[in-house]
């Protein structure tokens, strides 16, 4: 249902802020990819998509979370935020995804987006810390859109995220977005406690009456100190969130983002295609955001992040033995392999807590998104057409 999408982004989101999503995001986030896809074929890998953990603290403290949200505070400052962007720029990305902790946390996160006006950056946040001037500087800055964060509805919230009136502080975020018309998006980790409530229509019907532009549906990984793994899902329901959001991208006047499957429904993880990486509060450079192992820091190579990244052996046996073992998440289904790439590179711990080894020791085999002959194809065109020529498995599984 795009166009009844593009109606409601049209009349609901700064014609400026449009603008800036359409041409910095889509239009150069397009040939970024390309960019990335001609540079695999020399060898060199740089994800388009870089995801920065820009502080560690954070006012919540959800189940399963892997961040040390708690430990003395930790953020990367403006200087080597700026120096990433800059580097990253000059070698043809123009989206960053800025995660915390809570972002809205750092106190130069509107000034890191008013520095690059010419690039795109979505903010991950719990909304808390929106209010109308927050999201006044947002849309001056014209290039950011946010992601809040929904656990489930008042009750589920509150205990999935450790406070009382989670969901009512994270909703009033949300309203100050849709009134300052901020493209702005729900996130979802999709677990025991919130899949009955959030993986339906009729939640999705909710979202778009409050003027939400699109949603993003996770599925919660048992990882970190406190992993829970009795909220994980089973493998039908992670077959049912894929389906899901196949059905609601075709029929809803909403936006619906996955990052596990492409056009075909075969699926694949971000890091290992090598599209995605992530750096920590403290500026290591891991696979993913919960990966927590690193050899190689932002400020290495006088903070030249291509060079660093491009010639980390960690990321490459990473990206390499990931898509060997499976299509799908190597951290759940593979833990002691994923011990294995870390002991023989001879990676560090970058965690606060300094226990990510045993962490991994502990950790039982599980089902991800990989799910042999239950591929499910995207039905939309745009969508097919998108995911065929930006977001495929870029030759990793060959
Ligand atoms: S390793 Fe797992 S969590 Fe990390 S990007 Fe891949 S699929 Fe996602």
């Amino acid at each position: 249902m795009l166009p009844s999408l593009a109606y409601r982004m049209v009349r609901t989101v700064d014609a400026r802020l449009l603008w800036k999503f359409s041409y910095n995001f889509g239009f150069k986030g397009m040939l970024s990819v390309q960019r990335f896809k001609r540079e695999l074929k020399k060898g060199k890998v740089f994800p388009p998509f870089l995801y920065v953990s820009i502080i560690n603290s954070c006012n919540l403290r959800c189940q399963g979370c892997w961040v040390d949200v708690a430990a003395p505070q930790a953020m990367i400052s403006f200087e080597d935020l700026n120096r990433l962007v800059v580097n990253a720029k000059k070698h043809g990305n123009t989206f960053f995804g800025i995660l915390g902790g809570e972002p809205f946390m750092h106190p130069d996160l509107i000034r890191l987006l008013e520095a690059h006006p010419d690039c795109y950056f979505q903010i991950f946040t719990n909304g808390h810390f929106i209010t109308d001037e927050v999201a006044a500087k947002l849309r001056r800055a014209g290039n950011a859109t946010v992601l809040i964060s929904i656990e489930g509805r008042e009750i589920a919230s509150d205990i999935r995220r450790g406070r009382k009136r989670v969901l009512n502080h994270t909703v009033n975020g949300l309203q100050a977005c849709i009134r300052n018309r901020i493209i702005t998006g729900v996130a979802t980790s999709v677990c025991q406690s919130n899949f009955e409530e959030l993986v339906r229509e009729e939640w999705v019907d909710e979202l778009i009456q409050w003027g939400v532009h699109y949603a993003w549906f996770h599925t919660y990984r048992p990882v970190g100190p406190d992993p829970r793994p009795e909220l994980a899902l089973t493998p039908e329901q992670v077959l049912a969130v894929r389906r899901f959001g196949v059905e609601m991208r075709n029929r809803k006047s909403i936006g619906f983002v996955d990052a596990y499957w492409d056009d075909k429904g075969n699926a694949l993880c971000p890091a290992a295609v090598g599209i995605s990486h992530h750096i920590s509060p403290w500026g290591d450079i891991e696979p993913c955001p919960i990966i927590q192992f690193a050899n190689e820091s932002i400020t290495d190579n006088d903070g030249d992040i291509y060079k660093t990244m491009t010639e980390s052996r960690l990321l490459e046996d990473f990206r390499k033995s990931a898509a060997k073992a499976t299509r799908g998440c190597i951290v759940l289904e593979r833990p002691a392999l994923l011990k294995e790439i870390v002991e023989r590179n001879g990676a560090h711990d970058t965690t606060a807590r300094k226990q990510a080894i045993a962490e991994l020791e502990a950790m039982e085999s599980r089902n991800s998104q990989y799910n042999l002959g239950n591929e499910i194809p995207e039905k939309h065109w745009l969508y097919r057409f998108a995911k065929k020529y930006w977001f495929f498995g870029f030759g990793a599984y060959t």
